[in-house]
C-alpha cells in the first residue's frame, strides 16, 4: 500500500507496540503499519458511519485481519488499556487537543502520541506537553502545495519557550530548507496582508510576527 508523504512520515516515526490511529478513515496508516510488522497490533477508531464502515472493509481485506481491530468510537472515549502509541493524523489541532484532554485519564498507560494537526500547531504543542509528554522527534514535509508538522511526543518533561511552540524545538533546531520555505511563505503572506490594510495596531502585530521569523529563520 502506497503512502502519501505525510502519512509516510509519520508510518516511518511509530515505535513497535499497539497503536490506535484515531480518525481513521480509509484506515491506510494502521494497515501499513501492521502489514509490515512495524507493530504489533493496530486499532482503527472512527466516529462516523461512513468513514467506519469504510474502515472495516479495508481491514476485512488486510492479509493480517487478525492483527487489526476496527472501533467505532468517539476520539479515546473506550482506549483498549494495552494500546501504547496514539495516531492522531489529518485533523485540526483543536480537536486534537479536545479529544485528549476530555479523556486525560486513558492517557496513563500511552507512551507515545504522534500527531499530523493540520494547523493550531502552537496550541498542540503546548497542550500535549502539559499533558505529561516531551518532543522526541519533528519532521516538517510539503505536499501538494501543503506544509505539515509531524511531532512525536513521547512521556516525560518539557520546557517549551514561545519559539519552541510556534516553530518546533527541533525544528527550528535543524533549519531544513522546508521548514525555511514554509516560513518565509508566512513573511510573503504577513508583507501581502500589510500592504492591503491601514490599521496600524494591526499592522505592529504583524510586522513583530515577521522580526521574530527573521531572528529564528
Ligand atoms: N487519519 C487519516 C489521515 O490522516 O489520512 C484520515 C484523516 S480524515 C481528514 C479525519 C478523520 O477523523 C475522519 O474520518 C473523521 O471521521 C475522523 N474523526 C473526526 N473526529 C473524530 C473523533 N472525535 N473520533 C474519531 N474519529 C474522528
Amino acid at each position: 500500500m502506497k503512502l502519501s508523504t505525510r502519512l509516510q512520515t509519520v508510518y516511518d516515526m511509530v515505535p513497535f507496540g499497539i497503536a490506535y490511529d484515531v480518525g481513521s478513515d480509509h484506515g491506510k496508516l494502521i494497515i501499513s503499519l501492521v502489514e509490515n510488522n512495524k507493530i504489533l497490533f493496530g486499532y482503527g477508531g472512527e466516529n462516523k458511519k461512513g468513514p467506519f464502515a469504510r474502515l472495516e472493509e479495508e481491514i476485512k481485506k488486510s492479509s493480517n485481519k487478525d492483527k487489526l481491530k476496527p472501533l467505532f468510537n468517539d476520539g479515546i472515549n473506550d482506549l483498549p488499556e494495552d494500546v501504547n502509541i496514539l495516531l492522531l493524523c489529518g485533523m485540526g489541532g483543536y480537536l486534537i487537543n479536545d479529544i485528549l484532554n476530555k479523556n486525560k485519564q486513558h492517557l496513563s498507560h500511552v507512551e507515545h502520541i504522534i500527531v499530523d494537526a493540520h494547523n493550531a500547531i502552537y496550541e498542540v504543542r503546548d497542550n500535549i506537553t502539559s499533558l505529561g509528554f516531551r518532543i522526541a522527534n519533528e519532521e516538517i514535509v510539503y505536499e501538494k502545495k501543503v506544509y505539515y508538522e509531524i511531532i512525536h511526543f513521547v512521556k516525560g518533561k518539557d520546557d517549551l519557550n514561545e519559539n519552541d511552540k510556534c516553530f518546533g524545538p527541533i525544528l527550528r533546531a535543524n533549519k531544513s530548507k522546508t521548514f525555511i520555505n514554509k516560513w518565509n511563505k508566512r513573511i510573503d503572506e504577513i508583507d501581502n496582508i500589510i500592504a492591503k490594510i491601514d490599521d496600524a495596531d494591526r499592522i505592529e502585530t504583524l510586522n513583530k510576527e515577521k522580526e521574530r521569523i527573521k531572528e529564528v529563520l
